[in-house]
């Protein structure tokens, strides 16, 4: 087997958990998947997230300076990944089918099914990296909220994201090629960022 040298898949070696990351903006509440939030000190609390821009959540970070990380665990369903992995946010509302929803003290929503943790974060940083943005913040709040196992990418892959194989023939979708993302629909919008691996649209092929 020839080595290749440039392989994206190599960075799923690094198991990333998956979150829901969470914003609003005075005017509605907004959400994301995204694969990396990282301990930067323990004194003080810091945390960093890297947030596509494509997003707008990374918008109302960037004008707000506070967000939610929610946790998400090996019960998270498909349905979760869908939802806040297929759409911006900028013309929809995430939340507006939502019957229960929960806010920390800094008023923004955190998801509590299939979670097991929640962090708060006050921004003190914005690194601009051409297509995301490294926030760097201070945890205002943490806390804990089951001993569910945290989902990792691995564990995504082989349990939750759907085999293409086994599904019904007839579902239209595609497939990101680096990570084997599934999104379902007649057609993927173009500037459609792939909630795994932050590929864009480019990267995805028709599963049929
Ligand atoms: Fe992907």
């Amino acid at each position: 087997m020839k080595e290749n040298r440039n392989d994206p898949q190599a960075y799923f070696k690094l198991s990333y958990g998956l979150f829901v990351l969470t914003a609003k903006d005075g005017e509605k509440d907004n959400g994301c998947i995204i694969n990396t939030v990282q301990q930067l000190t323990d004194t003080p609390k810091r945390i960093t997230v890297s947030v596509n821009k494509s997003n707008y959540t990374h918008d109302m970070i960037l004008k707000t300076g506070e967000f939610n990380v929610s946790v998400l665990t090996e019960d998270a369903y498909f349905a979760v990944f869908e939802h806040f992995g297929f759409q911006s946010g900028r013309d929809t509302d995430k939340f507006a089918a939502n019957p229960a929803l929960n806010r920390s003290e800094n008023g923004i929503i955190y998801l509590s099914d299939c979670v097991n943790a929640v962090i708060s974060g006050k921004v003190t940083d914005a690194i601009d990296y051409d297509t995301h943005t490294l926030f760097v913040a201070d945890v205002t709040e943490a806390f804990v909220l089951s001993d569910a196992p945290s989902v990792t990418y691995s564990y995504y892959f082989e349990h939750i994201k759907p085999k293409p194989e086994r599904q019904n023939n007839k579902k239209k979708g595609y497939v990101c090629k680096i990570c084997g993302y599934v999104y379902e629909g007649e057609t993927l919008p173009d500037d459609f960022v792939c909630p795994i691996c932050k590929h864009g649209a480019d990267d995805f092929e028709p599963l049929f």
